[in-house]
């Protein structure tokens, strides 16, 4: 073995299952020691975990988001809130677009956030089910603003990378587009940077398929998904949208203002525009506007607003504009 390996090292990680006299199947017996294996991971030290009540408690609620998911569609449980962006270049910033992020309002658990219940839905499969939702509500949001307002304010909306692999993705996007009397620009779609690197020939393919429909693709947590640098002059994108984590020490930590500098320079490069979220003071939106940033979103200037909320803001941004000209 030693010779076949030569200097390389291989350690092994066990996640282990004992079964308390519960009858379980010899799937979801394996399934378990292998969630216990999971949460070993990133740590160096410790080579085996066992399944506890913890685990056991997380797999029970994780169930139960499954279980109720289908009802809580069919019930509007779940909700899309709006997220404004705006351009900072010029000397007022400017409303450009807003993200859709959903919400779910679940009887007995009251609000779950999606960090709870998408990384869930992704394993299953049952995010395309709850995206599709989402994208329907986004499009026909953004008609009714277009009716009340006059204007098209275009709308991101998160694109998993389970729905990557979907082959009718096109044409689901075009029909809801369509359907609401849109044009594929008004729907932009933000697929995560890591969705890139698990996959990055058939995202390619999808990416390139999409924008030659008009979508325009922005690359989302940029800088978590360690692109090869050597890819990133090959990907079809449209934005970057630099990761919060970057943001949040940019003005105590000069590593960190740095990196997004670095960042900033890759943007250009590629010859599009950057967006930063996670922004939550000025001296954050001060710093990001000298780097040359061109768009920000976070609590700054709004937290996520449910749709009723962001119709009142369209309404103060339709005044302000009014006696801007008056
Ligand atoms: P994301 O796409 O990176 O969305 C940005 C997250 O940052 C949102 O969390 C937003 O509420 C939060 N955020 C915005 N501004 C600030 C700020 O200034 N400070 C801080 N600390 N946070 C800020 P949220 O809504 O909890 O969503 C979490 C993640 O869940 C999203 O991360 C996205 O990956 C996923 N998600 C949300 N809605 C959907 C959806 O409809 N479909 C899919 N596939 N994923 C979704
Ligand atoms: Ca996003
Ligand atoms: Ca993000």
């Amino acid at each position: 073995m030693s010779e076949l390996l030569g200097d390389r090292k291989i350690t092994v990680r066990m996640g282990v299952y004992s079964d308390d006299g519960e009858e379980l199947d010899m799937e979801r017996r394996f399934d378990r020691a292998r969630l216990a294996e999971r949460k070993l991971r990133n740590s160096y030290e410790t080579r085996f975990n066992f399944y506890n009540a913890e685990l056991h408690s997380k797999e029970l609620h994780a169930e139960r988001l499954i279980n109720d998911m289908e009802q809580a569609l069919a019930e509007k449980q779940f909700r899309v809130y709006y997220q404004p962006k705006y351009n900072i270049q010029g000397t007022k910033p400017v409303l450009t677009s807003a993200e859709a992020l959903v919400r779910w309002f679940h009887p007995e658990f009251g609000m779950v956030s999606p960090g709870e219940f998408i990384p869930v839905f992704e394993k299953n499969g049952l995010i395309q089910q709850l995206d599709r939702y989402v994208w329907n509500e986004a499009a026909a949001k953004i008609a009714e603003w277009h009716r009340t307002f006059g204007f098209y304010l275009p709308v991101s909306v998160n694109v998993s990378r389970v729905d990557v692999f979907n082959p009718q993705l096109g044409d689901i996007l075009c029909e809801i587009a369509d359907r609401n009397g849109l044009s594929a620009e008004n729907l932009l779609l933000e697929i995560t940077e890591s969705a890139y690197t698990d996959n990055s020939r058939q995202i390619i393919d999808t990416v390139s398929a999409l924008r030659s429909r008009g979508f325009r693709i922005e690359m989302d947590d940029f800088g978590c998904g360690y692109s090869s640098l050597n890819m990133l002059t090959s990907l079809p994108i449209d934005a970057l949208k630099l990761d919060m984590n970057f943001i949040r020490n940019i003005c105590t930590d000069k590593k960190a203002y740095k990196l997004v500098a670095i960042m900033m320079d890759i943007a250009k490069l590629l010859e599009v525009p950057v967006i930063a979220e996670g922004v939550e003071i000025r001296e954050q939106m001060d710093l990001l506007k000298d780097l040359g940033c061109d768009i920000i979103q976070g609590y700054y200037f709004s937290k996520p607003l449910p749709a009723e909320d962001f119709d009142k803001l369209l309404t103060a941004e339709r005044e302000a504009k009014e006696h801007a000209y008056n």
